[in-house]
């Protein structure tokens, strides 16, 4: 019986569909017609090449669904359109990324997902490049999802053609909308820690000069405590400010390192109130503990989450108001609560005021936006937790609880 042999290649003048069209025999040296062939011999030919057939067929189909199966392994999302542009085929990381399921996008142009913020010039050079066969890969690709929500995506379009004719487009993408947005705030941070920075340096070289022209008129006695207490708090905003910038730093590189060390989390939270009370004496900040809550933590590290979130209670409410920070043993944590009675937060802001340099307005004189990212920063190595609870116009209670050591 003659081997057929199935390449793949339905244009192969060997492939299985070719030999259809004249069914020969091999007879020795020659190919004989099956139709010159006894009836018996041409039935049993029929049958050999059916099962045949019917087995090739079972083996692409098999390949195909390992091809399916390898495209929805892929946790970059992939979709694939006929050459009309038709969406034929979307994985489950496309349908994870956009929310729309398979069955709701085939027959569709991927269309539907422009959010109109993809500069028409670079669909423009796609469909140059896929005219001419060409791959094209772009990161300026903004799409929407099913729910309205955009995201940026690296997209790699290429055509799969057969014999120079266009068979499918396959487009994979990669979600680029959290490197795009870090990106954009850290162009943001470099501006604003330029300006940040320059004020009160600029603050302090004048003041150090008319201090020093003063000293050489009238000697030491003319400059006031006032005028030294201003260059001290604003030598304290920028020893501050460049200390957030090293931590924010060292989180990146791993290498925050904690000395941990058997604390009384109520003596230090105590220590840290009266401190904070003396420097802000335009508000009342109160203090209501419990006796003894040892922790295993690092000293510095916590008293620095506590000048954090004190700081900005006082920042964010106004002269006079209070402040109260309390703290307390809940089952086996100890909850630590800063209350005021400031401007709030609105809800959807609750996680987003953690992340890295994320501020909710551009308030000016106030910091990069990585105080409370540094806390949870902090919060998270001493495996606690750290979150909010607020109302606009009402206050806000920041709280973080750490392991209580048990005695
Ligand atoms: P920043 O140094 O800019 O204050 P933070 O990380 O400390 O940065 O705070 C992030 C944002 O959270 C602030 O820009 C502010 O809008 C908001 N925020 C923090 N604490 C309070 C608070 N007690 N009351 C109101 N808003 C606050």
């Amino acid at each position: 019986m003659p081997q057929l042999i199935f390449d793949g290649n339905i244009d192969n003048e060997h492939s299985l569909f070719n030999y259809f069209k004249t069914p020969t025999e091999d007879n020795g040296s020659s190919r004989v017609p099956v139709n010159n062939l006894e009836p018996q011999h041409q039935l049993q030919f029929y049958q050999d090449t059916l099962k045949q057939l019917t087995n090739e067929l079972l083996q692409v189909e098999d390949e195909l669904s390992n091809i399916r199966y390898i495209l929805a392994a892929s946790s970059d999302p992939i979709l694939i359109t006929d050459p009309d542009a038709k969406i034929i085929y979307v994985n489950p990381a496309w349908e994870k990324l956009t929310g729309y399921f398979i069955d709701e996008v085939i027959g569709n142009n991927p269309k539907i997902l422009q959010s109109g913020k993809t500069p028409r010039v670079v669909f423009k050079k796609m469909w140059q490049a896929l005219s001419k066969n060409l791959p094209f890969s772009t990161e300026e690709v903004i799409d929407k999802r099913k729910d309205g929500t955009e995201y940026q995506i690296y997209s790699a379009y290429f055509p799969v053609t057969k014999n120079g004719r266009t068979l499918y487009y396959v487009q994979i993408q990669h979600d680029i909308t959290e490197r795009k947005k870090l990106e954009d705030l850290k162009g943001q941070f470099l501006s604003m820690a330029a300006h940040e920075l320059k004020t009160p340096i600029t603050t302090l070289k004048l003041l150090s000069q008319a201090h020093l022209a003063k000293y050489k008129k009238f000697g030491a006695d003319q400059i006031s405590n006032e005028e030294l207490e201003l260059m001290n708090k604003e030598l304290n905003r920028l020893v501050r400010l460049i200390d957030d910038v090293l931590d924010d730093a060292r989180i990146e590189n791993g290498k925050l390192n904690l000395k941990l060390e058997v604390i009384d989390l109520n003596e230090l939270t105590k220590n840290v109130v009266t401190k904070m009370s003396q420097i802000a004496t335009n508000h009342k900040i109160i203090f209501s503990g419990s006796p003894k809550l040892p922790a295993i933590a690092d000293e510095q590290r916590i008293e620095q989450v506590l000048i954090n979130l004190i700081t900005n209670a006082i920042r964010y409410s106004k002269p006079n108001s209070r402040i109260e920070v309390s703290l307390k043993q809940v089952k086996n944590q100890i909850r630590i609560a800063v209350k005021d009675y400031g401007v709030g937060i609105s809800p959807d802001k609750f996680t987003s005021i953690f992340e890295r340099f994320y501020q909710v307005n551009n308030h000016s004189n106030t910091g990069f936006g990585l105080g409370l990212y540094i806390s949870k920063e902090i919060i998270d190595a001493h495996k606690g937790k750290i979150w909010v609870e607020s109302e606009i116009n009402t206050g806000s209670i920041f709280y973080f609880s750490i392991p209580l050591l048990k005695a």
